[in-house]
């Protein structure tokens, strides 16, 4: 008998829960609040400077492997404008086929087999089959809700009992997918000081850099003492301007690590997007403005979600961040939340009240810690929002 064709490594990824949910809205006609994309196109100035790109024929062959030199310098300017990090664009950039491809690229490039990943879980589903394609071992370390604080939030100890001589390095994710918890300077300084004590380096997502809400505030872990030298920044244009399609992302580290990175990028697509590459440089020079009201448009639309979401019965966790929430199922009553159990509870929904969402778990090696929570995007248009929440008010009669 010959083997089945997909190897050990990825055997456990074979296909999404979103794509069983996506296929379920479809199938009920229900609105979708699995998927994490916007309804809506980002600004018209930026689609503008993309057809101007393709028309100039800016970036339609080719572009040089790091990325335009455009871009990279406006990555640069963006670290300085919001966070006072300098890099040097020509050796501490690197653009890339989105967020994913730089994740895939750092693990492939940094892990040996063997080498263990401690990352926070639930994490972003690429997460694990990236670190299973570079062969490496991932170490999950559980994000707990703290319902007095209404968020989840690193348990600084576990994260410590869970790095080993194996260890090679930390992947983060802030502002956190799924939960929406933005990690504070506390939490930050303390993975900062394991990281620094064990060697370690360290893997950070910041796709969702721009979209945290009230008083909080995104610190890129790369600004805290000590840090910049050994972390891998990953940022991507997908969320920030709301062109998930254009796939355009890039890496900020130290000349080392960018090298190490681009070796494994240039083989995997060497270069993509090249006119979207350029309107993306214009993009990142938009006014404070433009990031203020996207904030602001989000934060609107996550209270509506929110409130109608606590008014049906879920315990929510307000999400400081990104643009989903995250609930917990088991206060609906053991027949609505299926015992507590996300992934029937998301199989109903749809013929309960003709709405998607994901379970989180997952998102979790540890499946039973994210049974019961669930998860609903609200980067949608105030329209489709507000008939969820009305569709919302059939869940519990
Ligand atoms: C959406 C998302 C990504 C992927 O970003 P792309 O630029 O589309 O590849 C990476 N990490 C997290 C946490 C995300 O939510």
């Amino acid at each position: 008998m010959k083997r089945p064709p997909l190897n050990r490594r990825l055997a456990e990824f074979g296909t999404t829960i979103f794509a069983e949910m996506a296929a379920l809205a479809i199938r009920t006609g229900s609105i979708n609040l699995g998927q994490g994309s916007p309804d809506v196109d980002g600004p018209e100035e930026v689609r503008e400077a993309a057809v101007r790109a393709l028309r100039d024929g800016r970036g339609n062959q080719y572009p040089p492997g790091p990325g335009v030199p455009e871009l990279r310098a406006a990555v640069c300017a963006h670290q300085q404008r919001w966070y006072g990090l300098e890099y040097d664009p020509d050796r501490e950039v690197l653009i890339t086929a989105g967020a994913t491809e730089a994740l895939a690229a750092s693990l492939i490039a940094l892990l040996e087999p063997g080498d263990e990943v401690v990352a926070l879980e639930p994490y972003y589903d690429s997460y694990a089959a990236g670190i299973a394609m570079a062969g490496g071992t991932r170490v999950p370390v559980t994000l707990r809700p703290d319902p007095e604080a209404g968020r989840y939030r690193l348990d600084v100890d576990e994260l410590r009992d869970a790095v080993t001589d194996n260890t090679r390095l930390i992947l983060l994710n802030t502002p956190h997918n799924p939960t929406g918890t933005v990690l504070t300077r506390e939490e930050l300084a303390a993975i900062a000081t394991i990281a620094i004590e064990r060697d370690l380096y360290v893997v950070t997502d910041e796709v969702y850099e721009h979209l945290v809400f009230d008083d909080h505030k995104h610190i890129p872990l790369a600004s805290l003492p000590g840090m910049r030298e050994r972390t891998v920044t990953i940022s991507s244009a997908g969320k920030t301007f709301s062109f998930t399609g254009w796939k355009v992302g890039w890496v900020t580290a130290p000349p080392d690590l960018l090298a190490a990175v681009r070796s494994a990028k240039q083989y995997l697509t060497f270069v993509a997007s090249g006119p979207f590459q350029h309107a993306i440089a214009e993009a990142l020079t938009l006014p404070d403005s433009y990031y203020a009201g996207l904030r602001d448009e989000l934060a609107v639309k996550r209270d509506l979600l929110a409130d109608g979401l606590a008014t049906a019965g879920f315990t929510v966790f307000r999400p400081a961040g990104t643009y989903f929430i995250t609930t917990d199922i088991r206060p609906l009553g053991p027949e609505i939340s299926a015992d507590g159990d996300g992934l029937a509870f998301c199989r109903g929904l749809p013929e309960r009240c003709g709405l998607v969402a994901v379970p989180n778990q997952f998102f979790y090696d540890n499946r039973e810690a994210g049974a019961p929570f669930v998860r609903f995007a609200f980067c949608k248009r105030m329209s489709v929002l507000e008939e969820a929440v009305d569709r919302l008010k059939q869940l519990t009669p």
